[in-house]
C-alpha cells in the first residue's frame, strides 16, 4: 500500500530497483511468517537463508570484496523496507552493518581482505559490543580490559551486555579498556574483532549465555558474553596495534553515527506499517453507523501519523545523504534518530488506540508493533543522550 511518498526519488534506477525488490521480499517473505516467529521467539533461518541468497548482507560491503557497494541512503531505504516488515531482521543485519563499516574505514588491509568477502555473502555475521551490565549510555566507564601478554597476544577478560546476534555472530567488534590510566578515560579503549564459533556457547575463554527475555525484538538473540581469559593476536585490534590501539572509542563513535541513520530508518519503517495498519483497520470497522475513519478524532490521528512518518524519513534521508556526500552528519543523525524513533513510538501507539480491543490480541500484528516499537527509543542511544548531543552540536555550530 503507497500511503506516503516515494522513499526512492531522486535516487538511481539501479537503486530504485533494489528498494523495490526489497519491498517485494517484505509483503511476500516477512509480513506473512513475522507474526509466527515473533510469537515462537525463533530465529527466522529461512528468512535470513533468503537474505544471504539476495545479498543483503553485503549492501555496503564495495564490489572488490564481492558486494553491492551501495551507499548508506540506499542501505537506509531497504532498512526502512525490513523494518517495515519486522524491526528483528533488521537487527540481523544492522550489526553486520556497523562490523564492516567499521573495517572499510579503520580496517587495515589484511584484516578487509580476510574478512570482507565472507562477511559480503552472509557466511560469517558480525555483532558489535560496547554495553556492559554497568553501563550503556556512558560508554567511557567500560570496564573490560584486554592487556598485552609476554607472546605479545592479548588477553580480554570482562563482562558484557545486550550483544544483539551474540550467539550467532562469528565476529564480535569488542570495545574494552587497554589502558586504565589514560586521561581522559575514552583514550584507554581499543576496539577488538573478537573470532568465535558461530552458534557456540562455549568457546575458548568466551562463553554466551543463554539469551535474555525480551519485552520484544524477538527471535534475534540478545546476549551476554563472558570474556575469561580470551586470548586473540595483536593484529585482531581494529587496524593492526600500531594505528588501533587507544583509538576504539572514536572509531565506535563514528560507526553509530551509522548506526542511528539505520535507527532512524526502523523508527520511519515501523511508522509506516503501522500508519498502512491503522488506514486499513479504520477503513474497516464500523461504530455508530460509519466507518471510524469518518469521526474526526480518528482522521485527525491518521493526519498526525502520517505527518510524522513523512517528517521522520526526510530527515532520515538527509542525514544518510550528508554522509555519504562526505559532509558532517553527527548533528543531523540524532535528530533523524531521536525523532524518527519517536515518531515510531508515536505511530504505533495511534494506531493500537485506533484498534480498539483487537490491538491487544495476538491475532491482529499491532500487537507486536506496539512491543517493538521501544527498542528503539534505547538501542544505539536513548532519546535522552541524542538530546544531549544535539543540544551540545547546536551550541557547537553556533558560538557567539
Ligand atoms: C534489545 C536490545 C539490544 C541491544 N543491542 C546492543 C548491541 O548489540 N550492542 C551494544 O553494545 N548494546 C546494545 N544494547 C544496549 C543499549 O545500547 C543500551 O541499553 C543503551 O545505550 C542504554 O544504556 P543502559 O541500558 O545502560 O541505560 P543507562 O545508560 O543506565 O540509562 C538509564 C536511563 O538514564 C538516562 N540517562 C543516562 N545518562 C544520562 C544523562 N547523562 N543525562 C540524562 N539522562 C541520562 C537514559 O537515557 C535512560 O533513560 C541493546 C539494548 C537492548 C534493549
Amino acid at each position: 500500500m503507497s500511503v506516503t511518498s516515494d522513499p526512492s526519488a531522486g535516487i538511481s534506477d539501479e537503486q530504485r530497483a533494489i528498494v523495490e525488490m526489497v519491498r517485494q521480499f517484505t509483503d511476500e517473505q516477512i509480513l506473512p511468517r513475522a507474526g509466527h516467529y515473533d510469537h515462537e521467539d525463533e530465529f527466522p533461518e529461512p528468512i535470513v537463508e533468503q537474505m544471504r541468497e539476495l545479498g543483503l548482507f553485503g549492501v555496503t560491503i564495495p564490489e572488490e570484496y564481492g558486494g553491492m557497494g551501495l551507499d548508506l541512503t540506499t542501505y537506509a531505504m531497504i532498512v526502512e523496507q525490513l523494518s517495515r516488515g519486522w524491526i528483528s531482521i533488521s537487527g540481523i543485519i544492522n550489526t553486520h552493518f556497523i562490523g564492516s563499516y567499521l573495517l572499510l574505514k579503520f580496517g587495515s588491509e589484511e584484516q578487509r581482505e580476510r574478512l570482507l568477502p565472507r562477511m559480503a555473502t552472509g557466511e560469517i555475521r558480525a555483532a558489535f559490543s560496547l554495553s556492559e551490565p554497568e553501563l550503556g549510555s556512558d560508554v567511557a566507564a567500560i570496564k573490560t580490559s584486554a592487556k598485552r601478554l609476554e607472546s605479545g597476544d592479548w588477553e580480554i577478560n570482562g563482562q558484557k551486555m545486550w550483544v544483539t546476534n551474540g550467539l550467532r555472530s562469528g565476529l564480535v567488534f569488542v570495545l574494552v579498556r587497554t589502558d586504565p590510566s589514560a586521561e581522559p578515560k575514552h583514550r584507554g579503549l581499543t576496539c577488538f574483532i573478537a573470532e568465535k564459533e558461530p552458534g557456540a556457547a562455549s568457546n575458548p575463554g568466551l562463553s554466551v549465555p543463554p539469551q535474555i527475555h525480551k519485552l520484544g525484538y524477538k527471535g534475534v538473540e540478545s546476549t551476554e558474553l563472558v570474556f575469561d581469559g580470551f586470548r586473540t593476536p595483536a593484529d585482531s585490534i581494529l587496524g593492526g596495534e600500531e594505528s588501533g590501539l587507544g583509538r576504539g572509542f572514536a572509531q565506535m563513535m563514528d560507526a553509530l553515527e551509522v548506526g542511528r541513520v539505520n535507527v532512524a530508518a526502523r523508527g520511519v519503517g515501523i511508522a509506516q506499517r503501522a500508519l498502512e495498519l491503522a488506514l486499513r483497520y479504520s477503513q474497516q470497522r464500523v461504530t455508530f453507523g460509519k466507518p471510524i475513519c469518518e469521526h474526526q478524532a480518528i482522521q485527525f490521528k491518521l493526519a498526525d501519523m502520517v505527518t510524522q512518518v513523512e517528517a521522520a524519513r526526510l530527515l532520515m534521508l538527509r542525514a544518510a545523504r550528508l554522509k555519504d556526500a562526505g559532509e558532517r552528519s553527527d548533528m543531523e543523525a540524532g535528530m533523524a534518530k531521536l525523532f524518527a524513533s519517536e515518531a515510531g513510538r508515536f505511530c504505533v501507539e495511534e494506531a493500537f488506540r485506533i484498534h480498539g480491543g483487537y490491538g491487544y490480541s495476538e491475532e491482529y500484528e499491532i500487537e507486536r508493533l506496539y512491543r517493538d516499537a521501544p527498542l528503539l527509543l534505547i538501542g544505539e542511544g536513548t532519546s535522552e543522550i541524542q538530546r544531549m548531543l544535539i543540544g551540545r552540536k547546536v551550541l557547537e555550530r553556533n558560538p557567539l
